[in-house]
């Protein structure tokens, strides 16, 4: 690792937060709270599990030495003596590169995970790789481990030269003419990022959703902005059946619910958390839910739902969406303060083995395997203006410290944080003039 680095714990800490890095898996969890906790071992996730995506490889494959560099900064932070880079099966090349990149880099190795969806989800991972089971309801340091995103290493890299976050790789892919991988200005519309892959000529007969087909969310509005925590635009065909699941409101797929659920139990046998041993049971959430929220034991087992998609998008005969009223029940239990202590250790079911879902069949079940292929990057977008949110991690929202009128430079803070809280700070992503400051900051290029 650069001998320039720091190597106070309380200094890489103070960098990480000032650079505004979060969790680019998905969760935006601020880094530089993770990168508090104690822990023997840290992961760095790079099996990038959801269909077509590939941004997590591109970055290991091209900037492999930058991220066992982050991993090693977060081993130092956390005092951890092992790294590990876990991967998914099938990719010797960004093998090879790993190990290669590994070298000299001393308690740091690379791992190969099979390739089962959701492979990344952080239970499965450390489960995977370690051995160790994280409690119900639990975080990894739970059991001594701490584990972040590839693309979130790199940030912690760069945050370490005192490069705050202002852009991040994103797989454009799917339904569409030029599929592409491209480094995006954070705040860069939906409609400024298809503009790469062919102009999405017909886009409005098709569907979009951001961050993946499984636990990614429907987008009906291009001008919506990409964030921190956003790694892929995905385009799917407007007559597939994953579209009409993603995009019927949760109201409607309620009322189908409660007509058409068989209660066949299928996404609970196949539910990758309830396979883990956690009190999760999808069948009777829909159950429960179908009957008014009458069942609330019924209902608390959403608690434990990750939102991996499975159940819905693939699972369930009916076309329902057991993966997001489990999500919806779990964020208003989240909401009412209800916690997942006093559960029972998880103990993970001995027919676990053989319910596994391979990626391959994902593929083929949600229609997509036609739109898999090598993504090329493009380079950097550099669009006229961004609508950067500040809100865009998890807890608090930054804080405004622009506004209207002024001249803001790529890199400068626009919202601030409290370093003692949840929070993360958000800085310009492009050079230009603060236009609108409102939940957001929208800035021209000038
Ligand atoms: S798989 Fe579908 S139909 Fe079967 S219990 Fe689950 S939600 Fe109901
Ligand atoms: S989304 Fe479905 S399959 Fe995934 S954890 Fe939640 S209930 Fe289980």
């Amino acid at each position: 690792m650069n001998a320039d680095f720091p190597r106070s714990r309380d200094e890489i800490i103070a960098r990480i937060f000032e650079a505004g890095v979060v969790g680019a898996g998905g969760a935006g969890f601020p880094t530089h709270v993770k990168a508090q906790a104690k822990a023997d071992v840290v992961i760095a996730n790079g099996c990038e599990c959801e269909p077509l995506l590939q941004s997590d490889r591109y970055v290991l494959e091209s900037m492999a030495k930058t991220v066992v560099d982050g991993l090693l900064v977060m081993m130092l932070s956390t005092g951890a003596t092992k790294g590990r880079i876990a991967i998914r099966d099938g990719f010797p090349e960004m093998l090879e590169t790993l190990e290669k990149s590994v070298t000299g880099a001393r308690g740091v190795d690379v791992v190969t995970v099979a390739d089962n969806y959701p492979a990344g989800d952080e239970h499965i991972l450390v489960y995977e790789t370690t051995g160790r089971v994280i409690p119900q309801g639990g975080i990894p340091p739970d059991v001594g481990v701490v584990v972040s995103n590839v693309n979130t290493l790199l940030d912690v890299r760069q945050a370490m030269d005192g490069v705050p976050v202002t852009s991040r790789f994103v797989s454009i892919c799917g339904d569409l003419p030029r599929p592409c991988l491209a480094e995006v200005p954070v705040g860069t519309s939906v409609s400024d990022i298809l503009a790469l892959s062919g102009n999405a000529a017909g886009i409005e007969e098709k569907g979009v959703l951001l961050s993946g087909v499984m636990m990614g969310q429907y987008c009906d509005d291009l001008s919506t902005p990409i964030d921190k925590r956003v790694g892929s635009v995905v385009v799917v065909p407007g007559d597939s059946e994953l579209l009409a699941r993603k995009s019927l409101s949760i109201e409607a797929m309620i009322r189908r619910a409660a007509s058409v659920c068989c209660q066949c139990r299928l996404c609970t046998d196949l539910c990758p958390r309830h396979l883990m041993g956690h009190a999760i049971e999808p069948h009777k959430v829909m159950r429960a839910i179908s009957w008014g929220r009458s069942f609330i034991p019924d209902l608390s087992g959403a608690l434990f739902c990750s939102g991996c998609g499975l159940c819905g998008v693939y699972v369930c005969p009916m076309l329902l969406s057991p993966d997001r009223i489990s999500y919806m029940v779990r964020a208003e239990m989240g909401q009412r303060g209800v916690t997942a202590e006093g559960q029972p250790e998880a103990r993970v079911t001995p027919v676990r083995a053989g319910r596994l879902v391979p990626h391959e069949r994902i593929l083929e079940r949600t229609g997509l395997k036609p739109f898999e292929r090598d993504l090329e990057f493009t380079g950097a977008l550099k669009p006229e203006s961004v609508r950067i949110p500040l809100s865009q991690h998890t807890g608090e929202p930054a804080r405004p410290v622009v506004k209207e009128g002024d001249a803001v430079a790529e890199g400068q803070l626009i919202g601030d944080a409290e370093a003692d809280g949840i929070s993360a700070k958000v800085h310009a992503s492009i050079s230009g003039v603060v236009t609108e400051v409102d939940g957001w900051v929208r800035i021209e290029r000038r």
